[in-house]
């Protein structure tokens, strides 16, 4: 398309995500929705990737949407990246170390560049070459605005006397809730966030993946100003679709399900449980008595068969009324299918953002990272459930007992259900016109034409 007549100008927006299927999924779904709008885009794709994963799905992603340009950019890597348990802080260390190689790169397109959109974990890389080419960079945050808030704060914040963090206008942070890793100053996840959290309030705005009716109190307290004076404009856009439009694939096993009677299990794309763990809820599933697809990600050591980490009886036991997928499954479309009731859930954000459009209440598993602010998010929007002495990744072993009464007990709870059917007719409201994440993404669009 060419700019003719009293067409309005195109903008061009270079989007650049950092790693892992958590910050790619999201970034390729706004690039998606832009594309749609109108707007001219590039994705700039660090490379190497860091994960199969990703390669698989941006090689996809190009092939479905041949007029998106992609412009690799080749990082300076600290160590090689491996496939599991991933040392994903790492390749986010590289991604900010490499704005030197992304500069001319990124000067050499055309038609110049009107906007950058960045994960907000890439600061340090994105903001300087913002500034210097003095083009406005939009972060785009992959997690849910409370764990946003903490992030923001993080580097003003003493975390070393109550059991407690107080932020303004957001209900306390309990200790229990903050990512292990914020307390030690040394770890690498520390490090990246207390060095790109001082970023934000340079960027022209800030993009949710939520909106509005999700997480009334957070949002308001971030646009007010209550939770930092110095932040630029939000703009909540979420929950960001599925950019297959529903074409995905499911396991044809669940259209032989009753509707709503089958437990979906997974957590995410790179959480491993322990051998013991993958046995005890295997043995929960079971005991549930609820059909089950479980999509199982295993450590390095854990490869091979399915029999010798289930044991032997395992499928015996539960015939047809479980499977098991190793390795891969398309969750939107898992979720979309009819037969799901519940979702046993990490709580990685793109699951739970995922989730609210599809109305499943989620029972929430967190095992690391931002999971436990997220599934105090989960909770308390009343889309389901969290067992919080269940612990973080690994620290306890829960039997299989206790997660089959749980397990039982959520899915024949009401409340969540009907809650969670609610919360999937204010998604769908917030995208329609008029919808909050809808006209945020108006506004959105509007602002950076005006650049
Ligand atoms: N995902 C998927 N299939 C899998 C595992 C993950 O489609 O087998 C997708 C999931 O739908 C989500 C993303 O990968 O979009 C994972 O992001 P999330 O924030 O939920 O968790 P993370 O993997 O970052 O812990
Ligand atoms: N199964 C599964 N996922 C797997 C392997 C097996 O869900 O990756 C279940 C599935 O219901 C299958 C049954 O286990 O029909 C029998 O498994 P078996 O290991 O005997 O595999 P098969 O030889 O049938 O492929
Ligand atoms: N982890 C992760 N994302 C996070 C936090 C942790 O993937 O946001 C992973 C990390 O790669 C490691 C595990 O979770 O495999 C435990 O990480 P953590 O840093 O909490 O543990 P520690 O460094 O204390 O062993």
């Amino acid at each position: 398309m060419s700019n003719t007549g009293n067409q309005e100008p195109r903008p061009h927006i270079a989007l650049l995500p950092s790693a892992g299927m958590g910050h790619l999924n999201p970034l390729l779904r706004l690039t998606a929705t832009l594309a749609a709008r109108g707007c001219h885009v590039t994705v700039i794709t660090p490379i190497p990737t860091f994960t199969a994963a990703e390669s698989e799905h941006m090689d996809e992603f190009f092939s479905t949407y041949p007029n998106i340009s992609r412009l690799k950019f080749q990082i300076v890597g600290d160590e090689p990246p491996s496939e599991f348990d991933p040392p994903i802080f790492l390749q986010w260390q590289s991604i900010n170390r490499s704005g030197h190689i992304l500069r001319p790169l990124l000067t050499a397109l055309s038609p110049p560049i009107t906007a950058l959109f960045s994960d907000f974990v890439a600061g340090l890389c994105i903001c300087p070459i913002a500034d210097d080419l003095k083009i406005p960079n939009y972060f785009v945050v992959t997690s849910s605005a409370r764990f946003f808030s903490l992030w923001a704060l993080l580097p003003y914040i003493n975390k070393s006397h109550d059991d407690e963090i107080l932020i303004p206008g957001l209900s306390p942070f309990h200790i229990s809730t903050i990512p292990p890793p914020f307390f030690n100053p040394n770890h690498l996840f520390t490090k990246l966030a207390t060095s790109n959290a001082p970023l934000l309030s340079k960027a022209k705005g800030i993009l949710l993946n939520t909106f509005d009716y999700f997480e009334p109190d957070t949002i308001t307290a971030i646009r007010k100003g209550t939770v930092l004076s110095d932040l630029p404009q939000v703009f909540p856009i979420g929950p960001l679709k599925d950019y297959k439009f529903g074409k995905g694939n499911y396991p044809t096993w669940l259209d032989d399900q009753e509707e709503g009677s089958v437990v979906y299990v997974s957590f995410g794309s790179r959480t491993t449980l322990s051998r013991d763990q993958i046995r005890e809820l295997g043995d929960g599933l079971e005991r549930s008595g609820f059909p089950f697809l479980w999509v199982l990600k295993t450590s390095k050591e854990d490869e091979g068969e399915l029999r010798d980490l289930l044991g032997d009886t395992f499928f015996e036991k539960t015939g047809k009324k479980g499977i098991v997928v190793k390795g891969w499954a398309d969750q939107e479309a898992i979720l979309a299918h009819p037969a799901i009731g519940g979702f046993v859930s990490h709580c990685g954000w793109n699951s739970v953002t995922e989730t609210t459009r599809f109305g499943v209440p989620i029972l929430a598993w967190p095992q690391h990272g931002d999971q436990r602010l997220n599934a105090e998010v989960v909770e308390k929007a009343g889309m389901g459930v969290w067992e919080r002495d269940w612990g973080w990744q690994r620290e306890r072993l829960i039997k299989g007992e206790e997660i089959g009464e749980k397990i039982e007990k959520w899915m024949t709870d009401e409340k969540s259900k009907t809650q969670a059917k609610k919360i999937r007719v204010e998604a769908k409201k917030a995208l329609e016109a008029n919808g909050s994440s809808e006209k945020a993404l108006s506004d959105l669009i509007t602002t950076v034409k005006k650049n």
